[in-house]
């Protein structure tokens, strides 16, 4: 009930993709919000970038580096670019894909399914890379979205710092509220380099999660999407 009165208040008033998520986090039992502080969009990227090229350089300087050599030495702002612009660039609401929905004018009823999603993320916990795939599925409920939308929105709840779980759920949350449907699952499968290249360095090892919603919790739908996944 509660999802309807979300979907209701976007279809009457425009508002901005920072209080989508807020709503979202307001409104949904689970709390999928990435904790950003409330100032964090005060300043400026090129002053972020700044700041954390200046930071970053301490930290090279800290570890003994010899900042004078040529390689070393552009390296804290082409960190600091990458922080800002790419890798942790979906912090800022200002960066979220706009989406756009077509009417299901062939009247496709059947479960669409996105598969194999290149997914880059960060973890939260070590800032280092989260590498896998993120598998999609919805019912339409009378729209369609366009297909690579699904990609940038995967790339959109990625690109912050992470945990597999909330990620997962934040794309899920999203692709209700854009899809105005309930039918959607998403699963995502992936490698964390905290896990593999530090620490107990298991190589093998891969994190699986899912959300399942609507027609998804029943067994039938879940297995037909699961079917899609690893087709014999
Ligand atoms: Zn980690």
């Amino acid at each position: 009930m509660k999802q309807n009165a979300i979907m209701l208040k976007l279809v009457q008033t425009p508002i901005s993709p920072e209080q989508v998520e807020d709503q979202i986090a307001e409104n949904f039992d689970v709390m999928p919000k990435t904790r950003v502080r409330e100032d964090a969009f005060d300043v400026t990227d090129e002053e972020k970038i700044n700041a954390i090229s200046e930071h970053f350089k301490k930290i090279m300087q800290t570890l003994g580096l010899d900042l004078e050599d040529d390689s070393l030495k552009g390296t804290p702002r082409r960190v600091a670019k990458m922080f800002v612009k790419e890798i942790f660039s979906g912090l800022n609401p200002k960066n979220k894909p706009v989406i756009s929905l077509f009417d299901n004018k062939y009247k496709y009823n059947q479960m669409l399914v996105e598969k194999n999603i290149a997914l880059y993320s960060n973890c939260e916990q070590h800032f280092v890379p989260i590498i896998g795939k993120a598998h999609m599925a919805y019912i339409s409920s009378g729209k369609v979205i366009g297909l690579s939308k699904i990609n940038r929105i995967v790339q959109y709840y990625a690109q912050r710092p992470q945990v597999q779980e909330r990620l997962t759920l934040q794309i899920a949350n999203e692709l209700k509220l854009i899809l105005q449907t309930d039918d959607v699952a998403v699963l995502i499968e992936a490698s964390h380099l905290c896990v593999s290249s530090r620490g107990i360095k298991d190589t093998d090892s891969s994190t699986v999660t899912a959300e399942y919603c609507g027609v998804f919790l029943e067994p039938e739908r879940r297995d037909e999407f699961l079917k899609y996944l690893n087709p014999k």
